[in-house]
């Protein structure tokens, strides 16, 4: 029998703030600004989780991880997209491959484009072929460009054998 796909599509934008360093895909990346949030504001990964969530039709990460739950106040959201993962697990989905794009002025992500992608690839349970990120540029206009947000997009490809 054909595995059973079905595509996820992850979004999210954090604010950035005074004082580095940058965490984005669970990796630390040194810079004089880090993104707000309630939780550590992982815009990577979180998107991913989202992503992850969605294809299986399994809730989404405000569902899972209310930011009203004090207990979600400064969470590794390696620990979310991990919990997410368990999840689909038991419904018997894996992860075919993921692509993401990173929109932001600065820092320039490129780097740290290989840390980035071998995290996720563990966090996925996936070799690293299929894990991609690229970063783009706000070009300078808009809320990426005058750097006062980072956002990420991605989508990810599940499969459930039958
Ligand atoms: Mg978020």
């Amino acid at each position: 029998m054909e595995p059973l796909i079905r595509v996820g599509l992850g979004y999210d934008l954090h604010r950035w703030e005074a004082g580095g360093p940058l965490i984005l895909g669970g990796v630390e990346i040194p810079h004089e600004r880090h993104l707000a949030g309630h939780s550590d504001a992982d815009a990577l990964l979180h998107a991913v989780t989202d992503a992850v969530l969605g294809a299986a039709g399994e809730g989404d990460i405000g569902e899972l991880f209310p930011d009203t739950d004090p207990d979600n106040r400064g969470k590794d959201s390696s620990e979310m997209l991990g919990e997410a993962m368990s999840r689909v697990a038991r419904r018997g989905w894996r992860v075919l491959n993921i692509d993401c794009v990173v929109q932001t002025q600065r820092p320039k992500l490129l780097p740290f484009r290989e840390a980035i992608r071998t995290n996720l690839a563990k966090l996925l349970d996936v070799s690293l072929d299929r894990v991609w990120i690229k970063a783009k540029t706000g070009e300078g206009v808009g809320s990426i460009g005058r750097e006062e947000a980072l956002a990420v997009q991605c989508v990810v490809l599940l499969a459930q054998d039958a």
